[in-house]
């Protein structure tokens, strides 16, 4: 193997644990492209609540999920800023799937495995070339046990609530601390007790505790990690 090998890296962690921004951040830093599986669960979410297919207590109608699956598509689209936006069947979604009503419905949604088998399989698809960094639950362990790179993120639920009533607050959301931080830890249960690839560090996946570092520190320690497969693999 060479300089120009790609790999792929995967990013685990719980919910608003800043697993999206380190991941975001080391794709643009090496020039791979970077895929927010979270962004295509809740994609999902959005199309369930907006079809009757879910209601706000997350009550979801599994047969007519499952059956409304063929028609439920969802991409990506490159932003002139680097940034990606969700498509949902081609339409923009990518603000609305953010808001708490998707948040409150998207881990039943994301627990039913027919949903599951049909976005791994276009996340795997994603990767075929390698070249990716991508951030979800299950990315080490069931869409790609075989990635070159695996980090498992965690952090504090009260740390992480903090930082996505932060991220809310700044787009305007009226939401309160408390409600973030039941929904996030409403969404921890749900993602490790889930019978179908629940939320579990891969037994090679490294481990990173951010509740104390920098977004700069932890691009730094990414990097370091990258860099030294990618060495190894050069050597091999
Ligand atoms: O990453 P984010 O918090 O946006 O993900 C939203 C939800 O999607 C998670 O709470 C989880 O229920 C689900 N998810 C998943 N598997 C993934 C990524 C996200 O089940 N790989």
């Amino acid at each position: 193997m060479n300089n120009s090998t790609k790999i792929i890296v995967a990013i685990d962690g719980f919910s608003s644990s800043g697993k999206s921004t380190m991941a975001r951040r080391l794709a643009s830093a090496v020039g791979y492209r970077y895929i927010d599986s979270g962004a295509m669960y809740r994609a999902v979410a959005l199309y369930a609540l907006e079809s009757g297919l879910v209601d706000v207590a997350g009550n979801v109608d599994v047969p007519g999920l499952v059956a409304a699956l063929p028609q439920i598509n969802v991409d990506f689209e490159p932003q002139p800023d680097g940034m990606q936006h969700t498509l949902l069947n081609g339409r923009d979604v990518e603000s609305e799937i953010r808001q708490l009503r998707v948040s409150d419905v998207v881990s039943p949604v994301a627990a039913i495995p027919e949903v599951r088998h049909r976005l791994t399989a276009i996340q795997q698809q994603f990767g075929k070339e390698r070249g990716i960094v991508m951030d979800g639950r299950d990315i080490g362990t069931t869409v790609f046990p075989d990635a070159e790179l695996k980090i498992y993120v965690d952090a504090s639920a009260q740390t992480r609530a903090q930082r996505r009533f932060m991220e809310l607050v700044e787009k305007g959301s009226s939401v309160t601390y408390a409600e973030v931080l039941a929904n996030v830890m409403h969404r921890d249960s749900i993602d490790c007790n889930r019978a179908e690839s629940p939320l579990r560090r891969a037994g090679d996946a490294i481990s990173l505790d951010n509740s104390e570092m920098t977004i700069e520190e932890q691009d730094a320690w990414l990097i370091d990690k990258f860099n030294g497969v990618i060495e190894s693999l050069s050597k091999s």
